[in-house]
């Protein structure tokens, strides 16, 4: 059987990640996640070129150009066979263009709503594994960690992230999404790829995402 190209879609905070993560938790031999945010962190600890040049914009909350991120990430899809997330990308009309001109045609796009306060709270709330980049709630009865601080997978010292400890730099996240962003929706559609919504709010988010990777 042929590997899907799944895509979680939504602005930050929407909960993409996590719905990835509970995928992979229980069918990991099926599905891989290929996030820019993990990729593009890796590059900066490792003080590559890219890393050097990728900083200043995740700091401040906006979008490292496309040249980059398109020869990164379409670089690392050729080594994949299992059925695949595409974490953050395409963020730009740009990327999807690449993606679509290097014959990489996704089955679903899956549109994740919340509200605009949800995904304030969440950025307030939560906690990234530095050396995994798995993410973690501090207060909310969801996905907290077993031992507090800690990342259950690798051990390492929890953190919070930079842009999200920086409200003005959180709402330029939002406002970047809204600019650059959203039109890839408009993008996708008109290039026939098959777009749903779910509303990440809802108790039977989950449920509803698995079925529909699953269609
Ligand atoms: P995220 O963890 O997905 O919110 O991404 C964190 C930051 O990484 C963003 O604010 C951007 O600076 C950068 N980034 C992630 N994905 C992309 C992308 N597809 N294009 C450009 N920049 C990106």
């Amino acid at each position: 059987m042929k590997a899907k190209v799944i895509i979680p879609f939504g602005p930050p905070n929407t909960g993409k990640g996590t719905r990835i993560s509970e995928v992979i938790q229980q069918w990991g031999d099926k599905y891989e996640s290929l996030s820019v945010s993990n990729m593009l962190r890796v590059e900066v600890k490792n003080q590559t070129d890219l890393g050097k040049e990728a900083k200043s914009y995740m700091e401040e909350g906006t979008l490292v150009p496309d040249q980059l991120i398109i020869a990164m990430f379409l670089k690392r899809i050729q080594h994949s066979q299992k059925n695949l997330f595409f974490d953050g990308f395409p963020r730009t009309v740009g990327q999807a263009k690449a993606m679509l001109e290097a014959g990489i045609i996704p089955n679903i796009v899956i549109l994740l709503k919340v509200d605009e306060e949800v995904m304030l709270q969440r950025a307030r709330d939560r906690l990234v594994c530095p050396a995994c980049g798995e993410s973690y709630t501090k207060t909310s009865s969801f996905k907290r960690p077993k031992a507090e601080g800690i990342c259950d997978k690798c051990g390492a010292e929890l953190q919070r992230r930079k842009d999200d400890a920086d409200e003005e730099v959180v709402k330029k996240r939002l406002k970047v999404y809204d600019e650059e962003t959203r039109p890839v929706l408009e993008f996708l559609e008109s290039a026939g790829v098959n777009i749903c919504t779910i509303d990440n709010s809802s108790d039977d988010a989950g449920e509803k995402f698995k079925e529909l990777i699953q269609s």
